[in-house]
């Protein structure tokens, strides 16, 4: 599962590009997220799980405050001084693993050095699996202990996210470094976003014959920034008009009286969240009771309540989805932030192919991009390779 390739690849390109061997190679996965959309800022539930495509990270500490990184993604190293690491003196890529290592450095005490780190990656860019997360797992699983610092997984992902939303700039919540620390083989990340307890949760789709689909639609997520900050704004607007600090406090019982209270909009905005969030509580249940071949209908209806409710599908999303239902798919759903990326669909091994045939014919009747579709499965979070 784990690439052995992209793993030797880290170690030769550190030891061609700064002569030396690396210490160690550490790697973290990407995620993807299997139910639970726009849940997480209204401090709900969400269920992702860690995929088989990693980030590689080839690490040595130095014995000066020099910080070197780079990367098989471009050929630039980019290099600061440990204590130089800030907003404005890191960009590009090189954010992620520099926010990474001034983050730990906030997070505890210890006896910083600078470091020499090259990062290989089979995670793809851009398709919703988060290899912004892999690149910052990878990095503070190998810096946790090549400092001794010590911290646990769940202190990590806080790393991870402090270091994208202080160093990057993008004001992300903690379910993708959750999942990519936490996850477990065949298991999904059951995260409740409001005091952050996360419990794995067996998946069983190997048992069952089954594997997840993505089909990544390469629509660039249109409109996204707009789009995201409107339907936050929205949920925001919901909460107090119906009294409580966020969505998460509701449940279906208080639907009719928040249809009497809010125009139609922001009615529709908060049902899906509400709604959301009772299918990744029922999902965990399913799954622990009756196994995968029964979530079918909620990944749909969560795709369902996405599209009317919360308005954030695209043509090719639901074309993504209605396609693979009928071609085989017990579920499927887009997933991500909406307005472009990429679907998801759970489907029987003996039906991949017909659905993969069946989608590529479908968007190419309709004169779509051509989408990318594989296969991933849920695989161990992060790790020290060797
Ligand atoms: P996603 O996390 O959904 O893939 P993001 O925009 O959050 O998309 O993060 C993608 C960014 O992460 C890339 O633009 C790049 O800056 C950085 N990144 C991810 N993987 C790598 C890598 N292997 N090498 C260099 N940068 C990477
Ligand atoms: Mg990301």
């Amino acid at each position: 599962m784990t690439s052995d390739l992209t793993e030797n690849a880290a170690r030769a390109h550190f030891e061609t590009l700064y002569e030396y061997r690396p210490t160690g190679v550490w790697s973290a996965p990407g995620r993807v997220n299997l139910i639970g959309e726009h849940t997480d800022y209204n401090e709900g539930f969400v269920l992702p799980f860690a995929i088989n495509r990693r980030t590689f990270a080839a690490v040595s500490l130095r014995q000066d405050n020099i910080c070197r990184v780079a990367s098989s993604f471009e050929p630039t190293v980019h290099q600061i001084e440990l204590d130089a690491i800030s907003r404005d003196a890191v960009g590009d890529w090189a954010a992620y693993p520099f926010g990474v290592a001034w983050a730990l450095q906030q997070a505890t005490a210890g006896n910083f050095t600078g470091f020499d780190i090259f990062i290989d990656s089979d995670v793809p860019v851009g398709a919703g699996l988060s290899s912004s997360a892999a690149i910052e797992c990878a990095v503070a699983v190998a810096l946790n202990e090549l400092w001794s610092l010590g911290l646990d997984r769940r202190a990590l992902a806080r790393v991870g996210q402090h270091a994208e939303n202080a160093i990057v700039g993008a004001p992300t919540g903690i379910m993708d470094q959750s999942a990519s620390l936490l996850g477990e083989t065949d298991h999904g990340v059951f995260l409740d976003c409001r005091d952050l307890a996360a419990q794995v949760v067996e998946l069983g789709f190997a048992k069952e014959g089954l594997e997840l689909l993505i089909i990544d639609t390469k629509v660039a997520h249109r409109h996204a920034d707009g789009g995201y900050a409107s339907r936050r704004a929205a949920c925001e607007l919901g909460a107090a008009a119906l009294g409580v600090g966020s969505l998460r406090e509701l449940t279906a019982q208080d639907l009719p009286r928040a249809a009497e209270l809010l125009d139609a909009t922001t009615f529709a905005r908060v049902r899906h969240v509400v709604t959301e969030n009772q299918r990744v509580l029922d999902t965990v249940e399913t799954l622990r009771t009756l196994g995968p071949r029964f979530i079918g209908e909620l990944m749909h209806a969560s795709h369902v309540s996405m599209r009317d409710d919360f308005e954030i599908s695209v043509d090719e999303l639901d074309t993504a989805v209605e396609t693979a239902l009928k071609h085989g798919a017990i579920g499927a759903r887009m997933t991500g932030g909406g307005f472009g990326g990429a679907a998801i669909a759970l489907t029987p091994v003996a039906k991949i192919s017909e659905v993969t045939l069946a989608v590529l014919a479908e968007f190419e009747a309709l004169h779509y991009t051509k989408p990318d579709i594989f296969v991933v499965s849920a695989a161990p979070g992060a790790t020290r390779e060797e």
